[in-house]
């Protein structure tokens, strides 16, 4: 009879988290399970603060703030076990290779034993020539298990340096897919994912983060009037200026055309313009001049939108503040900094 009263405490998890995304009106699937299993169980506190806050708010959650919650607190769980695939087929190379090395060393004691006994029994004239056939087989066959111990040890050899090479290879194609090829720069994805991460910090620290889009000045008439290589070039100077403007712990990315993003940590919205905005007159004052004939041609300059995250707002909605001022730039005359207030529902 089974005297289980009471369901297990990973049973009770499971129940409280289907409970939660049926409140939530969320679906059973995988992400949005795991991420409430993990918070009913308690084993993240640092998603957990993130949630209540959600939950405190009383927000329904999407399920694209669930996902990015999963993303940043749940799958590296599971991410974390494949990037050490490469170690552990490493390490797996490295023992066997002590042991082959043990082995040869091994074969060649017992070389040396049987030649050395060989040596022995000619000397002393008690040659008994059985016994001088099987010492002398004995040594061959211990001399052919060292030759094949060192043929399997190179072998193993170049195992360990294909493996470090598909080690190498696996880690430029990730950072390949993730900076962006004309400025070199952080690209979209790697701008979302770094985001993802950030906002979710600030939440768990409480330090603020605050965000600016960046848009080249009428850079259509630009592309027009002095043609595509040269718009290229100007492209990559803005994102120097901007990497070169914003502090080593800033994030700086190309997030689309001629578009740029930061990301500031523990930079509150006043500072965050000032910063952006020292930088705009930076790009501002820069003379412009082709490369091959030394001509000016003039300046160009950028709009830009700041603001600050709100805990507990999607990050659509960060975005849409930060794209909003942008465009309130833009509108009031282009080559300035406008802030982006949280606008509080009363
Ligand atoms: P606004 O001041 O309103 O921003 O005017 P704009 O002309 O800059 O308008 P918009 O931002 O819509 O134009 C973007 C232009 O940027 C259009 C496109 O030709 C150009 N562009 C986008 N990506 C690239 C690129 O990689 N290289 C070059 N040379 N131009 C690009
Ligand atoms: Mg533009
Ligand atoms: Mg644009």
């Amino acid at each position: 009879m089974n005297t289980n009263v009471g369901p297990s405490a990973i049973e009770q998890h499971s129940a409280n988290a289907l409970n939660i995304l049926r409140k939530q009106d969320l679906p059973p699937d995988p992400a949005n399970y795991h991420v409430f299993f993990e918070y009913a169980s308690g084993t993240s506190p640092a998603m957990n603060r993130i949630l209540d806050i959600y939950l405190s708010n009383k927000r329904h959650l999407d399920t694209a703030t669930v996902q990015s919650l999963f993303e940043t607190y749940v799958a590296p769980k599971f991410k974390d076990a494949n990037a050490t695939a490469t170690d552990e087929l490493d390490q797996i190379v490295s023992r066997t290779m002590s042991v082959i090395q043990e082995t040869e060393s091994n074969a060649k004691e017992l070389a040396g034993g049987a030649a050395g006994v060989a040596q022995a029994l000619g000397k002393t004239g008690t040659g008994n020539l059985e016994i001088s056939a099987v010492i002398e087989k004995l040594g061959t066959l211990a001399r052919n298990a060292v030759a094949r111990a060192q043929a399997a040890e190179g072998e193993l050899k170049s195992t360990k340096a294909e493996t470090q090479l598909i080690k190498e290879r696996f880690e430029a194609a990730n950072k390949a897919a993730l900076t962006d090829g004309l400025t070199e720069i952080p690209n979209r994805k790697n701008f979302d994912q770094t985001l993802r991460r950030l906002a979710a910090e600030a939440m768990e620290t409480g330090a603020s983060l605050s965000m600016a889009m960046v848009d080249i000045d009428h850079f259509k008439k630009f592309n027009d009037t002095y043609g595509h290589p040269l718009g290229d070039n100007v492209i990559k100077l803005v994102a120097h200026q901007l990497s070169d403007g914003s502090r080593p712990e800033d994030f700086v990315a190309r997030y689309g055309g001629e578009e740029f993003s930061l990301l500031m940590a523990n930079v509150s919205g006043a500072d965050a313009t000032d910063l952006v905005d020292r930088i705009r007159q930076s790009i501002a004052k820069k003379v412009l001049k082709k490369r091959d004939t030394g001509e000016e041609i003039g300046s160009i300059t950028v709009s830009c939108g700041v603001t600050t995250y709100s805990f507990g707002e999607t990050l659509e909605s960060f975005v849409e503040r930060a794209d909003a001022s942008l465009y309130r730039a833009k509108q009031s005359g282009r080559n300035r900094v406008v802030f982006g207030e949280v606008v509080v529902a009363q």
